[in-house]
């Protein structure tokens, strides 16, 4: 049976706090681990029209009792246009930044974690979009790269990868990671997700206990077939619009 492991994703200086209060909760009521991904610095309008919490730190330690956290980038601004490892994105805070800022915002994010003496282990990339560049320097700060479209946590080169495939509650018949968005999430979605937790309970994994695997062909050709129609997508989308 496949696993199913839970993703949150923009926790935050800004976030809306009460959907974030009511994830945790819900998570906490079935005794599931999940992973939430913190913006060390956040500076995306979009999220910052939440508001402020004041004291956020206080809440990313409380979660971390329960939960993994990890690093989401830095500042959430999308302020670069390389392309991504992974899907077909034009904007991204890493993918195309030169070598030298990405090792400072890795860095700098890292300090956060250190300063609330929290272990981080998994580095999520906004929107998905990172390159070579920094899957080097996010590697030899011996962070997991939690993307991309393996069947299995693997490692490739001495990079390991936690995948995640797409992303939400209906499509997950392969397993791995779903990817919330609890400042976005409406009543309708909080009574979906719970009902999909009722459900699912025996099938949701502890990210702690997964086991890497040194990627077979088999891994690498699901990965490559994967990407590519999501590549695929991502470009037909943006011609569209
Ligand atoms: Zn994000």
């Amino acid at each position: 049976m496949t696993r199913l492991f839970i993703r949150l994703d923009d926790a935050g200086a800004y976030m809306n706090h009460d959907n974030w209060i009511r994830a945790i909760a819900l998570l906490d009521k079935y005794n599931i681990c999940s992973t939430i991904a913190v913006i060390p610095n956040c500076q995306d309008a979009k999220l910052m029209s939440y508001g402020a919490v004041e004291n956020w730190k206080d809440f990313i330690k409380e979660w971390s009792n329960n939960h993994v956290l990890a690093l989401h980038g830095y500042n959430h601004v999308y302020e670069y246009d390389g392309l991504s490892n992974v899907r077909h994105k034009h904007k991204s805070e890493f993918a195309g930044a030169p070598q030298h800022v990405q090792e400072n915002k890795i860095k700098r994010g890292l300090l956060l974690f250190q300063e609330l003496g929290i272990d981080v282990q998994h580095f999520v990339a906004p929107g998905h979009s990172f390159d070579d560049t920094t899957v080097k320097i996010v590697s030899s700060f011996g962070l997991i790269v939690y993307d991309g479209f393996y069947p299995r946590a693997v490692k490739i080169n001495g990079v390991s990868y936690f995948p995640l495939h797409f992303a939400s509650l209906k499509n997950n018949l392969f397993g791995y990671s779903i990817c919330l968005h609890p400042n976005t999430m409406t009543d309708e979605d909080f009574k979906n997700f719970e009902f999909f937790l009722e459900e699912n309970i025996n099938r949701i994994g502890d990210i702690r206990d997964v086991e890497y695997y040194k990627a077979g062909i088999l891994d690498v050709l699901v990965h490559f077939l994967l990407n590519i129609i999501f590549k695929i997508k991502y470009f037909v989308r943006d011609i569209n619009f």
